[in-house]
């Protein structure tokens, strides 16, 4: 059977520069959006907010700040209690784009993804992670209409949501070794495309200079390989391009840590070990994490090795329907003896 040529949706904005928030006049009109739903958390409203609003005057604003509790129950109602609008605009962390882009997808509206950190490749993907019945979940939703990255935000939060973005990006290869083995295993057939995108993406990252991770360039390629890493999981149809075993230790970590730490922190750490278990590439890992000093980070944070060690046991449940190298025993094994084992790994469970 021949399979057909298939259309994949992309973002039609992509702007990743210098001020490019004070552009939002030129795109909404180049769109052609005169009415739109502004969506803020509590950061971006207080420090953001005013200037935004003043360099606007052709469309039609309506600002809503959301608290960060909300459940797919409330924004769903919320989305339907809003007005008639063209666009909806979200600025912010994580959790704001996630409201945005399932308040969009709900009001079948075009969403404009505007992130304040790197942290994850959420601000480009079509899932987000919503609570459902109290429980973090997976949602479907669609890609970004737009993605509009501001490089003078991002370069002034915190060295740590950089790190974050760093460790999720550098997932995408211990996550497609696994799309790879799950094939050979024949649970599932990789989607070549999808595989090629997610590898450049990343491989273009490992060759940026690091000597600063608050540089300009290297925060522009940070943040296109992970927007391609996120249009990588539209054309698979799922998030194997980009999430893997190392991923499953991050869920099965929300569920079970004291105190979970940021999604792109657990994945780093997870990443170096599974790269590790892989026995692939890890010595590229470890340069990586070495260099951008997210190893040094990580040695701070207090982190427990019964966590990761409970963490990886549990990993196959997390999705039983995949076949990750976590999913056989053996390697399972190799990760736990990985983590008694290795130096790096005991300066930073300590
Ligand atoms: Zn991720």
């Amino acid at each position: 059977m021949e399979t057909p040529v298939t259309s994949i949706p992309i973002p039609a904005i992509l702007e990743i520069g210098n001020g490019t928030v004070f552009s939002l006049e030129r795109i909404l009109k180049q769109h052609g959006f005169v009415n739109a739903v502004f969506l803020f958390d509590d950061f971006t409203y207080q420090t953001y907010l005013e200037d935004i609003l003043e360099s606007i005057s052709s469309t039609k604003i309506t600002t809503v700040l959301l608290p960060p509790d909300l459940d797919i129950q409330d924004l769903i109602k919320t989305a339907f209690e809003m007005e008639r609008f063209d666009v909806v605009i979200a600025m912010g962390g994580g959790t704001v784009i996630d409201y945005g882009k399932y308040i969009a997808f709900s009001r079948q509206s075009p969403f404009l993804s505007i992130p304040t950190s790197a942290s994850n490749d959420g601000f480009a993907s079509s899932n987000c992670s919503l609570v459902v019945n109290k429980k973090k979940t997976t949602v479907p939703a669609r890609v970004p209409y737009g993605i509009i990255a501001d490089l003078e935000i991002i370069q002034h939060v915190p060295d740590r949501f950089i790190l974050a973005g760093i460790g999720d990006l550098m997932s995408n290869i211990t996550a497609l070794y696994d799309w790879e083995f799950e094939e050979k295993n024949g649970v599932t057939r990789v989607n070549h495309f999808a595989y090629m995108l997610s590898k450049k993406a990343v491989n273009s990252f490992i060759r940026t200079p690091m000597t600063d991770i608050k540089n300009q360039l290297f925060l522009k390629e940070l943040i296109s390989s992970l927007t391609l890493g996120g249009i990588s999981t539209v054309i698979s149809g799922n998030s194997s391009p980009i999430s893997g075993s190392e991923h499953l230790i991050s869920h099965a970590l929300d569920k079970i840590s004291m105190q979970p730490q940021m999604h792109g922190i657990q994945v780093g750490i997870a990443t170096y070990i599974m790269a590790n278990i892989q026995n692939h590439r890890a010595e590229r890992m470890n340069k990586i994490f070495m260099r951008t000093g997210f190893f040094d980070y990580v040695k701070g944070l207090g982190l427990k090795k019964e966590e990761y060690r409970r963490a990886i046991e549990m990993a196959p449940r997390i999705k039983s329907n995949r076949y990750t190298f976590l999913h056989e025993e053996s390697y399972r094994n190799s990760a736990l003896q990985f983590l008694d084992e290795d130096d790096i790994l005991h300066d930073i469970f300590n």
